[in-house]
């Protein structure tokens, strides 16, 4: 007898309903169901720790169990999932934009085999995490995240990341993720790191870091108006992290992009090392 669920990508379900499909437990992000031999993986965009990414509209890496620590492959359920081309389990992706809202991905498969990277934990300690990448297979995979949800969470990660405190902010973007997110909505944009975006901002604090001059206006927040730059661009390879990335005014930032002069790059790459540094004395964050 093999399983039918009845969902198609795009729907939305509360946990009661997908526990009820799937047979499996009301929590975890990886909830392995003996009884319908499938393994619903539930990637939570509302939560804070996780990092999990799409790399093409298809192709997510997906963040293995274990909240503290280094995670180990032959914990529960990451040795569920990283078996699951031979175990006969089938693997069901959901993601959680809002609050007890579960939309349906579809049937995923693992699509090379896992990885290691470096995270920060719930406590905000590096660790070493396995990435696990999924592909969606079958006509699910045609279903695109509506641009509206993806926004919403892209502000979500970027509020989140202006509360935290010097210290955290500088351990969560130097520890982050090194690969952008591609997300395939209605047009394809690269998803930045949030923490990486944020402590870039607060280090330049207010003043471009090529001419060095205050920003020439201020935005309807009343802060002023910088622009982020990747110093190798994104669509060469370049990597979103602390080390490759500047605040410049627009005038700079324009220049950057249509002259991209060498003695301009070696500068910016100066004043982004100066981001990755930070003495600790007392308890108390000291930047250099
Ligand atoms: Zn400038
Ligand atoms: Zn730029």
């Amino acid at each position: 007898l093999t399983f039918r669920h009845n969902l198609t990508a795009g729907d939305t379900i509360t946990n009661a309903e997908l526990t009820r499909i799937f047979k499996c437990a009301t929590q975890g992000g990886m909830r392995r169901s003996h009884r319908t031999n499938s393994l619903v993986i539930i990637s939570d965009h509302t939560k804070f720790i996780h990092q999990d990414r799409w790399i093409s509209e298809t192709l997510v890496h997906y963040t293995g169990m274990g909240l503290e620590g280094d995670q180990s492959i032959d914990y529960l359920q990451n040795k569920t999932l990283n078996e699951s081309l031979t175990n006969g389990v089938r693997p069901y992706f959901f993601e959680v934009y809002d609050p007890r809202k579960y939309l349906f991905r579809g049937e995923v498969e693992l699509a090379a085999r896992p990885f290691e990277e470096c995270q920060p934990d719930k406590n905000g300690k590096p660790r070493t995490v396995w990435m696990f990448p999924l592909r969606v297979v079958g006509a699910d995979s045609a279903f695109c995240a509506p641009q509206k949800l993806v926004a919403r969470k892209l502000q979500r990660k970027a509020r989140q990341a202006r509360q935290l405190p010097d210290g955290e902010l500088f351990t969560m973007a130097i520890h982050s993720r090194r690969q952008p997110s591609n997300h395939q909505t209605t047009s394809t944009s690269y998803e930045r790191n949030a923490y990486v975006a944020e402590l870039t901002r607060r280090r330049a604090n207010g003043v471009c870091q090529l001419c060095d001059q205050p920003a020439p206006f201020f935005n309807k927040k009343n802060e002023p108006h910088l622009e982020f730059h990747h110093i190798t661009w994104l669509s060469r390879g370049g990597e979103d992290t602390v080390e490759n990335s500047v605040a410049l005014c627009p005038n700079c930032h324009r220049k950057m992009h249509i002259l991209n002069l060498k003695d301009d790059q070696r500068k910016l790459e100066q004043e982004a090392q100066k981001n990755c540094c930070q003495l600790t004395i007392d308890g108390g964050v000291v930047y250099v």
